[in-house]
């Protein structure tokens, strides 16, 4: 099921990314303490109540060469198109200028609902500056501080009664649902057209025809697939489209939608840092992953071209070790059919279980074959292990005292799982409680 999306527009300085902080400040300082992982501040997820859904600071998205006027209307824009409630934030201590009712102008024209928040409304005394914001036309005004935290509960009420109720319709537990994400030009729109076009593939909803406009249904040997925003890679245009923070917004979108992400690298060109960051992001969701190779047919091979290649894959995305690489060709459509055959892999193996006596077998002859080394004097004590959820497959190791499992130690249980029960493409996690 996805997540509800709120998007904050106004124009610069109305204090947007600190209202963004404030609603996901505290999840943003967890995410970014996971090595090698950085986290882009624009897009996050947020929690009100009994409700959790993403916040876009659509400020974040830098177009800021673009005069006033162009900014304020492309992020808008984007609100309009990526969020199911907007709040629109004016600054109540300017009152309402030219460039607020040039936002206010383009959120008429949509048909999401926005909620109005009046920042820098300090102290109580403030509170008369309110009313001079009905003029705007989005019915009553709520007053807060950002940099107080005041008044936030009362519009975060107001902005999840109107999250659409219907947001999981559509699950279908046999389809998988994957995406394609990688740096503009490495080929992701032509590997979507070379894998409807394979021979057999039954396309039942191209993007575009329906409601939800973004995704693509097909079938194949009668699995059912859904590649998820196939819109957000064709399209190209608008000033915000190419830049690369909207494009990692697009895909972090993606991501959380997906069982399976197919992490596309253009061979042509090589790895590149985008690349890993791009990769990280997927990583970092506990999706199964692939990394796809296109455009293997530009490359001038020798005999151990693939081989060499595949080695600096493994050695740039160290994190992606359990991820399967395929090469291909999107253009000549060469090995294209093996690419749905590894998804339907991965994806099993994100959703496999396997049996706890089973388990607990393989951790006992791991360690027999290697005992964990004491910590100041102690010595870890594993009593039982149990494998707690799926997607990504989850464990729970229980041990006399946590602090005794070291990361080193956990990686060598994920080796003996791993190569016990063969979880190829898929991320696993693994936690030591306590049990006495
Ligand atoms: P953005 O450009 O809309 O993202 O605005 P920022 O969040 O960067 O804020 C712009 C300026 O307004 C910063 O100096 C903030 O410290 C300040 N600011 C933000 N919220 C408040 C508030 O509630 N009260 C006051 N007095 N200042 C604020
Ligand atoms: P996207 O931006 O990731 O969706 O990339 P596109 O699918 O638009 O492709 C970018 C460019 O790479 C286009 O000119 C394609 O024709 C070219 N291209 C895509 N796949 C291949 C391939 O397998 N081999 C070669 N040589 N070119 C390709």
């Amino acid at each position: 099921m996805r997540k509800s999306v709120v998007a904050i527009v106004g124009r610069p300085n109305v204090g947007k990314s600190t209202i963004f902080n404030r609603l996901v400040g505290e999840r943003i300082s967890i995410v970014e303490d996971t090595p090698g992982v950085t986290r882009d501040r624009i897009y996050s997820e947020a929690e009100w109540l009994h409700s959790t859904f993403n916040v876009i600071d659509t400020g974040g998205i830098d177009i800021s060469d673009e005069p006033l006027i162009v900014q304020v209307r492309e992020q808008a824009q984007i609100a309009i198109e990526e969020a199911d409630v907007i709040i629109f934030l004016v600054n109540g201590r300017e009152g309402i200028t030219a460039a607020d009712e040039e936002v206010a102008k383009i959120l008429y024209k949509s048909n999401k609902p926005v909620v109005l928040g009046v920042n820098k409304i300090d102290n109580y005394e403030m509170q008369e500056l309110l009313y001079e914001f009905y003029a705007l036309g989005f019915g009553q005004p709520y007053p807060i501080s950002g940099t107080h935290g005041l008044g936030l509960g009362d519009l975060l009420d107001e902005v999840i009664k109107h999250f659409p109720e219907d947001l999981d319709d559509d699950e279908d537990e046999d389809r998988i649902n994957f995406s394609l994400i990688g740096r503009p030009n490495v080929g992701k729109s032509s590997l979507v057209n070379a894998i409807l076009g394979e021979e057999r593939v039954i396309v039942s909803n191209i993007a575009g025809t329906t409601k939800d406009a973004v995704d693509t249904e097909f079938s194949k040997d009668n699995r059912k697939f859904k590649i998820i925003d196939t819109a957000g890679m064709r399209k190209r245009g608008k000033v915000y489209e190419s830049t690369e923070k909207y494009s990692v917004l697009r895909a972090l979108k993606a991501i959380e939608r997906s069982d399976v992400v197919l992490v596309v690298i253009d061979a042509d060109t090589g790895i590149i840092e985008q690349d890993k960051r791009i990769a990280g992001y997927a990583h970092e969701a506990g999706k199964a992953i692939v990394i796809v190779v296109n455009k293997w047919d530009a490359v001038d091979k020798e005999q151990d071209t693939m081989k060499k290649f595949e080695d600096d894959i493994r050695k740039q995305f160290q994190f992606l070790s359990y991820a399967p690489v395929v090469f291909l060709s999107a253009l000549t459509t060469k090995r294209i059919h093996t690419l749905l055959p590894m998804v339907i892999e991965v994806s099993e193996n994100h959703s496999k279980r396997v049996r706890t006596n089973l388990l607990n077998e393989v951790i006992e002859d791991a360690l027999a074959m290697n005992p964990a080394p004491s910590i100041k004097g102690q010595k870890l004590k594993i009593l039982y292990t149990t494998q707690v959820s799926t997607k990504p497959p989850t464990f729970v190791v229980f041990v006399n005292d946590p602090e005794l499992m070291h990361f080193t130690y956990e990686r060598f249980l994920e080796n003996r799982i791993r190569d016990a029960f063969g979880f190829v493409g898929t991320p696993i996690k693994i936690y030591a409680r306590q049990r006495k």
